[in-house]
């Protein structure tokens, strides 16, 4: 018998929230961003549902754009750091796949490549995350080498944000306005929004005519369910829903006494006797280590919360608010409960361990076998 755990990956969220993205941007088309295996999600378990919506893919690897292929998506796909090194360019231009340029090396390895055809290329501005991408002052010169190379045919502009879910609208507004005055009036469709501008910002229009949502928005973590401003709105408040869920079942139970610990390091200890379920999920599976004791659950579809710290293979959650429960018993770690249908969002699991859904989804674990549904 395989231990009894798994995720499920949910293909109706997986459309619903890409029709989200849509719904919120107005006209401008949608990427359905699958970088990290469709965080953690397996881009081939997802792709049926998500190409319902997408208009395009946007990943990092080249395998991952080889995978889009052979699944046979002929739309368009977007490289979303550029090629690593020149002879990419040959793959890349054999699967017609559209890619960022945001250095100097990407121009050169380009204007020295015999490409089959004429590449698309989105030329990618560092407007103040200082992450990838051109200096504002150096924009305009990659624009005019790009634009007088045979090998490119289409020049699109692109930047990310660094703070689209922070608090304060400043960094964005610094970044849109660093944009608007590098790309001016350069031809080329735009691309600005990842989930967090999309869910906050697409409605807006500012004064030198950048729309947030531009021509493309990127629709990453949103497509999955999670959010990326956790402590200002859930999931729910944008009316999105999970698309992965992780369930366990209780394999132990034990009866404590006061003054009895639980699991290493004896973090935990009863403050009177209570029952506990010992889960067949740890940190080997992809659950936070870091997950304090109060990290919530949903036990058999109620809330309830884990007990001293993570193992590599269990965890162990408080039984005492579920006296129906025991051996054999469906522990939600995080999503929808297989029980009655109560959802317990990513976001809450992520904010109590110190982490982000993003991590939590990439770092599921090749072991947990996962189901779509
Ligand atoms: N665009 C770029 C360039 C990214 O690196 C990412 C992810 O980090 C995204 C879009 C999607 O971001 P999110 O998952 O926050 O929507």
């Amino acid at each position: 018998m395989p231990r009894p755990i798994e995720a499920v990956v949910h293909s109706e969220a997986l459309t619903h929230n890409l029709g989200r993205a849509r719904e919120l941007s107005g006209c401008a088309r949608v990427w359905a961003v699958v970088k990290a295996n469709a965080y953690g999600h397996g881009i081939e378990r997802c792709f049926d549902a998500q190409r319902q919506i997408a208009d395009g893919f946007a990943c990092i690897d080249l395998n991952e754009a080889e995978r889009l292929r052979a699944l046979d998506w002929r739309g368009p796909i977007l490289l979303l750091e550029g090629v690593f090194e020149p002879r990419d360019l040959e793959l890349c231009s054999r699967l017609h796949l559209w890619h960022a340029i945001h250095c100097e090396q990407q121009i050169d390895w380009l204007a020295a490549h015999k490409v089959l055809w004429p590449q698309r290329v989105f030329l990618k501005l560092n407007s103040g995350m200082n992450r990838l991408g051109f200096t504002p002052l150096a924009f305009r010169a990659a624009w005019q080498r790009l634009s007088n190379l045979p090998q490119v045919d289409d020049i699109s502009l692109m930047t990310h944000f660094a703070d689209a879910d922070g608090p304060s609208e400043a960094s964005l507004n610094a970044q849109l306005a660093v944009f608007e005055a590098a790309s001016g009036d350069l031809p080329g469709e735009r691309s600005l929004a990842n989930s967090a501008a999309t869910l906050r910002h697409s409605k807006r229009s500012l004064a030198g005519g950048v729309d947030v949502a531009a021509d493309w928005v990127r629709a990453g973590i949103m497509g999955y369910g999670g959010v990326p401003d956790y402590p200002e709105h859930d999931a729910a408040h944008w009316g999105l829903r999970p698309a992965m869920s992780l369930r366990a079942k209780v394999i132990g139970v034990q009866q404590l006494q006061a003054g009895d610990a639980v699991g290493y390091g004896s973090t935990f200890v009863a403050e009177g006797p209570m029952r506990i379920g010992i889960v067949a999920c740890g940190y080997a599976d992809g659950y936070p280590r870091h997950a304090p004791t109060g990290t919530p659950v949903l036990v058999e579809g109620r809330p309830g919360r884990t007990l001293g710290r993570v193992s590599m293979d269990m965890i162990t959650v408080d039984l005492s608010e579920h006296p129906d429960a025991g051996f054999g018993a469906e522990v939600t770690l995080w999503g929808r409960s297989a029980v009655n249908g109560a959802e317990l969002p990513i976001d809450a699991v992520a904010r109590a361990a110190g982490t982000i859904s993003y991590e939590l989804m990439c770092a599921l674990a090749p072991r947990v076998p996962v189901r779509v549904e």
